[in-house]
């Protein structure tokens, strides 16, 4: 067995083997060197020795800390709720270089003070596209017709219904057009182009409330980290 009282499993994304969980040993211990690379969302250079199970951290760097992000709580937040995102979604060892690049991009803007809400949107939108969900908002998914602007989507369908499938299924969501249009421009654009994009708090907030039902539905999870930045932001608002 690897694994002892002072070491510890940590779940890591990687670039190249996608999520996969290693063993840091001894890093409870203090004055530990690996301690600081095993602390939640750091990007890290690890080298990996082969153990009976799991690798081991034989050595490793520190790329970025992302210190700015963790001195403020709702940035550290969100990072936190990214790292759970990926943590609940991923399977082990799949690897998803293209997501990875997303969720480097997305803390880099968040240490840089640049992290707009349609920039998580476009995180959220990212991992759906990476697990097979993107939404279909180009026809209907029932019919195939083009005749979609009423926004009426089937969570269970992935897409947009056009009136007369909407009619026959029932259960939609209807999306607002300046919600398919950000949902559109957040599927077709960099993260350099979104992060540019401003759109009015109304929007913003429903576009959230439409991603977390989608995300929800097809991963079969409930963010824990969501709730909680909701709760906060409700209550500081509330007592500031
Ligand atoms: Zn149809």
């Amino acid at each position: 067995m690897d694994y002892q009282e002072a070491d510890k499993l940590v779940t890591v994304f990687s670039a190249v083997k996608g999520k996969i969980q290693v063993i840091a040993k001894g890093v409870k211990k203090p004055g530990s060197s690996l301690r600081p690379l095993v602390q939640p969302f750091c990007h890290v250079q690890l080298y990996l020795a082969r153990g009976h199970s799991l690798d081991i951290v034989a050595q490793g760097k520190m790329i970025n800390f992302y210190g700015n992000v963790r001195q403020e709580l709702f940035s550290t937040m969100q990072a936190i709720y990214i790292m759970e995102l990926l943590d609940k979604t991923l399977m082990d060892g799949a690897p998803l270089p293209n997501l990875f690049n997303s969720t480097h991009q997305v803390l880099l803007a968040m240490d840089e003070g640049c992290l707009t809400p349609l920039l998580l949107r476009y995180f959220e939108l990212r991992l759906l596209a990476e697990l097979g969900y993107t939404p279909v908002l180009e026809r209907c998914v029932g019919c195939g017709s083009t005749g979609v602007g009423e926004g009426f989507f089937k969570l269970a369908e992935g897409g947009l219904l056009c009136r007369e499938c909407a009619r026959q299924e029932g259960g939609v969501i209807v999306i607002k057009p300046d919600n398919l249009a950000l949902l559109r421009l957040l599927l077709n654009s960099s993260p350099q182009v979104v992060q540019k994009v401003r759109s009015n708090p109304h929007s913003l907030e429903q576009l959230e409330q439409f991603l977390e039902k989608y995300l929800e539905y097809h991963l079969e999870r409930r963010f824990v980290m969501k709730n909680t930045i909701r709760f906060l932001k409700k209550n500081l608002i509330v007592n500031g």
